[in-house]
């Protein structure tokens, strides 16, 4: 006999964990299946924004998660040449309570989320891939296929939710169709540790000199540092060894010392190849698709975690009444699925288009060793503090978070 459950929500990302906490505190049956057997991952989207704090902050999580876990706080974003630094977005009007994005490790704050979501019922199968879609006679998704410790499982759902991150096993087996806008650049990322007596950078720094920009992003305990290099040249950058990046850190990041020496082998850099990912469609019946699933964004910004966040709390919103509802009609949460992508999308594609014309320039920069430094309109908004804060408020409306549906914020009774 197969399983059944209201919703099924594939992938525990920040869009699947969200989706599901909200859900099941609103009282829908909700699992969450997760490929992988534990949250531990390193160098993922880990600047939660402003609004996504306030978010968390409506449902009563923002300063227990903040308390909980040991994070940076970034008011600024701040691009620096070898010889100025220019404060580009200057967070601290975007938020009354958190004028800043916290950079919270996702390994350490998904499991928090999964676990503020289990007293509401929500169910998590750790080490569940799902490898199939179930379907009706009319070609509805009805619910997934998934193997679990090498035993196969079928579970039956009013909806089925693919949160499966950027190669979307979901996203494949559906009849929705994925563009690959091409990108110009991508990261090699790597860690140093962190010492008293570092320069107090913002926690979001990039530095840049002709040939480079390197990410400087504050971790709990060290320093996660990326490498731009143009699309497909990691071959190269590894067969060039460690001593040309060793070099750009002593030239860019002197203050680094001896900790430069801790780069010995390339195989120390983890390859981020940037994508940008456009689908015709973000659902179809008895399916929804968010977050990285239903469109990559590039790190560019930081926001691949805020967006799929903000999906989740869209989805949530517009779901929670269909999904309440016995029995639960499915034209009305088709409806729904439909609505997410009406409201979601535009700002997606905004993003998006914003990321292909900063990477375009910045490859052909890098591509030709030219200048980095940022270009007169940017050095404009360095120049003038409320054009800085102006560009954050600007970036935080394009992650604008509705207010939880009140049939959340009421929640269920925690069954345990
Ligand atoms: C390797 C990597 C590095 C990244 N680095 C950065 C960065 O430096 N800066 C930045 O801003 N953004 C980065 N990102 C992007 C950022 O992490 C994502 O935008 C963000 O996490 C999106 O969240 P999501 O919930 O949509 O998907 P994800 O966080 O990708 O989560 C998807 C989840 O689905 C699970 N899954 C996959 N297939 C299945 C399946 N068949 N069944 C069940 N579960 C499945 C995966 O194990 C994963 O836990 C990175 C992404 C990746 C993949």
């Amino acid at each position: 006999m197969d399983e059944r459950t209201t919703c099924v929500i594939a992938g525990g990302g920040p869009g699947g964990v969200v989706l599901g906490y909200l859900l099941a505190r609103a009282g829908v049956a909700v699992t969450l299946l997760e490929s992988r057997g534990d949250f531990d991952r390193r160098f993922r989207g880990d600047s939660l924004a402003p609004a996504v704090l306030d978010h968390l902050d409506r449902l009563g999580l923002a300063e227990p998660l903040l308390a909980d876990i040991p994070h940076v706080k970034a008011s600024t974003f701040v691009w620096s040449t070898p010889e100025k630094r220019y404060v580009l977005a200057d967070y601290r009007d975007t938020s009354e309570k958190f004028p800043f994005y916290a950079l919270v490790p996702q390994a350490r704050f998904l499991p928090w989320m999964v676990e503020r979501g289990k007293p509401y019922g929500l169910d998590v199968r750790m080490g569940a891939r799902v490898t199939e879609l179930l379907r009706d006679d009319g070609g509805r998704v009805v619910g997934v296929g998934y193997t679990q410790g090498g035993a196969r499982h079928r579970l039956r759902a009013d909806l089925v939710v693919g949160s499966d991150g950027r190669n979307s096993k979901v996203r494949q087996l559906s009849s929705l169709t994925a563009t690959e806008l091409n990108s110009s650049i991508d990261i090699a990322w790597m860690e140093l540790p962190r010492r008293d007596g570092d320069p107090p950078l913002s926690g979001l720094e990039l530095m840049s000199e002709p040939g480079q920009n390197l990410a400087f992003l504050g971790q709990g305990g060290g320093w996660q540092v990326g490498f731009t290099i143009p699309s497909d040249t990691f071959g190269e950058l590894r067969k060039a060894g460690v001593e040309p990046l060793r070099a750009v850190l002593r030239r860019r990041a002197p203050w680094l010392g001896d900790r430069v020496d801790l780069l010995t082998d390339t195989n120390q850099l983890t390859l981020l190849p940037i994508r940008i990912t456009k689908l015709d469609r973000w659902s179809e019946p008895g399916l929804l698709l968010i977050g990285d699933a239903a469109h990559v964004i590039s790190p560019v910004g930081g926001n691949g975690i805020n967006f799929a966040i903000v999906d989740a709390a869209e989805a949530a919103n517009r779901l929670v009444g269909p999904l309440t509802a016995a029995p639960v009609d499915p034209a009305a949460v088709d409806a729904a699925t439909a609505e997410v992508e009406r409201v979601r999308r535009p700002r997606v594609d905004r993003e998006q288009a914003f990321q292909v014309r900063v990477e375009r320039s910045t490859g052909k920069r890098l591509a030709t060793g030219r200048d980095l430094s940022p270009a007169l309109p940017l050095r404009l908004i360095a120049a003038v503090p409320w054009l800085a804060r102006w560009s954050a408020r600007r970036s935080a409306r394009a992650l604008a978070v509705p207010a939880p549906d009140p049939r959340i914020l009421a929640g269920s009774t925690p069954v345990r």
